[in-house]
């Protein structure tokens, strides 16, 4: 075990995010210079924009009636019930555009949802304060001007950005990417993020723990987090306790956009991540954060220079062209960014979520977004010691404006069975020692 020193920095969980935070906009600046791909729609759901979605006409394209009834002119509807000429019915997709129809005094047209309104019309009636027989309406209720109906351009007009480049693309946006044609879209590269699981106990999910082993676990919940962040996976076999195969295995996963590290960051005599990342003159941002769980969590980077890099650990996926798929293009050694994620199941998916999610949203290209939290009335008193930030496993009920939540009961952060029966987490901030029943608390969905 060699000595290398490295300076402990532990800090609230507030500094952390924000730290976090910074790094994460640092990287945005060089999105320029990221690689990108084009993508049919339908598979570019949670890729990130490399382009901004632009209106390819206006929208709505003409006067859009929004209820079914008759299209009529407001001024004519003054004093009701008023008896209206039918001259025309008009369906959604017709062409009733210039010169089709033109209404004139105590004319009506017949019309539908999502058809256009004529010219001269400037109100539909609903359907439901008419009483039609033959070619003529009863008109019941007046209508103001521009009622029941969206004007031309009104919800964008053409050339418009409706989405900004650098979005990710959920359903609303693929909507509107559908809705001006955008068929193919280009988006940036995912980030490839290299998982590195340590422990002389930990084994592979396929094997046969011994007595005092354990499935890797971490690996795969790690896995998941990363595609649902917008980054790709890559995942470095099982590293012992031991400085030489640990060093070898952190230098394959440098090479990937981000480097995250399971286990191995705690005062454990055999906890040797810091000393090895220290050793390869890592620099680092916070090596604890006071929080629970996930107090031993580290970040911070490498200074690598990318065009020097070798070849990867799986080759063929990790070609020396191909290293770095979605940060900057090789040339002046840039930060490797890496995460210490305390072993412990819970400990690593709660450290994930708050630290490292943002970091990888930033490497696929994406704007920041800050932590979103919900708030729940708290089922039963609570009491913590103070010090520590806490994100609990807990259970969120309730109906809407009474939202109820409750801890899970669990046996602390290694405990991955509770993991299935909470679905956020019970945000319970640093001054708190007792908080009562029926007080409204800060949750973190899952
Ligand atoms: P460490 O952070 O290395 O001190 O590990 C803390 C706890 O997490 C220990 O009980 C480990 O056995 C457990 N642990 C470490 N790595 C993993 C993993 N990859 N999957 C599941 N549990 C793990
Ligand atoms: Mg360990």
């Amino acid at each position: 075990m060699s000595s290398t020193a490295f300076t402990a920095r532990v800090v609230s969980f507030e500094e952390a995010r924000r730290m976090v935070e910074h790094h994460a906009a640092s990287l945005r600046e060089h999105g320029d210079s990221r690689v990108t791909e084009t993508l049919d729609l339908p598979a570019a759901r949670g890729r990130v924009l490399a382009e901004a979605i632009v209106a390819d006409r206006d929208f709505p394209p003409f006067r859009r009636a929004t209820r079914d009834g008759y299209g009529v002119r407001a001024a004519d509807t003054e004093r009701t019930p008023a008896q209206f000429e039918v001259i025309a019915e008009i369906k959604a997709g017709q062409d009733a555009g210039a010169g089709a129809f033109s209404l004139l005094r105590g004319q009506a047209v017949s019309i539908m949802t999502g058809a256009p309104l004529p010219e001269g019309a400037d109100a539909v009636v609903m359907v439901e304060y008419t009483a039609a027989s033959g070619n003529s309406v009863e008109i019941q209720r007046s209508v103001r001007s521009g009622e029941n109906f969206v004007a031309r351009g009104a919800e964008a007009r053409a050339g418009q950005v409706l989405v900004e480049k650098g979005r990710r693309l959920d359903h609303a946006l693929i909507a509107i990417a559908a809705a001006v044609g955008k068929s193919r879209v280009e988006v940036f590269r995912k980030p490839r993020v290299a998982v590195l699981a340590t422990g002389d106990e930990v084994v592979e999910i396929d094997a046969v723990p011994g007595p005092a082993q354990i499935r890797n676990s971490n690996t795969y919940s790690l896995t998941a987090q990363i595609e649902e962040a917008g980054g790709e996976a890559v995942r470095l076999p099982i590293a012992a306790d031991e400085t030489g195969r640990l060093r070898e295995l952190l230098e394959q996963g440098f090479k990937c956009d981000l480097l995250l590290i399971s286990g191995g960051v705690s005062m454990g005599k055999y906890d040797l991540v810091e000393q090895v990342l220290a050793e390869m003159k890592a620099e680092f941002y916070f090596t604890g954060v006071r929080m629970q769980p996930g107090k031993p969590a580290v970040f911070g980077a490498c200074q690598v220079s990318r065009g020097a890099v070798a070849v990867g650990p799986t080759q063929g996926q990790l070609g020396s062209a191909d290293i770095s798929s979605a940060a900057p293009r090789a040339g002046a050694p840039t930060p490797h960014y890496f995460f210490g994620l305390p072993g412990n199941p819970v400990s690593t998916m709660v450290t994930f979520r708050l630290f490292t999610q943002p970091m990888i949203a930033a490497l696929a290209g994406a704007r920041p977004e800050p932590l979103a939290f919900v708030r729940a009335r708290l089922k039963a008193a609570l009491r913590t010691a103070t010090g520590l930030t806490r994100f609990l496993p807990a259970v969120i009920s309730g109906s809407l404006g009474n939202e109820e939540v409750e801890l899970a009961a669990w046996q602390g952060s290694g405990d991955v069975a509770a993991l299935a029966r909470a679905n956020c987490y019970l945000v319970i901030p640093p001054d708190r020692e007792r908080i009562e029943a029926e007080e409204w608390v800060s949750v973190l969905l899952r």
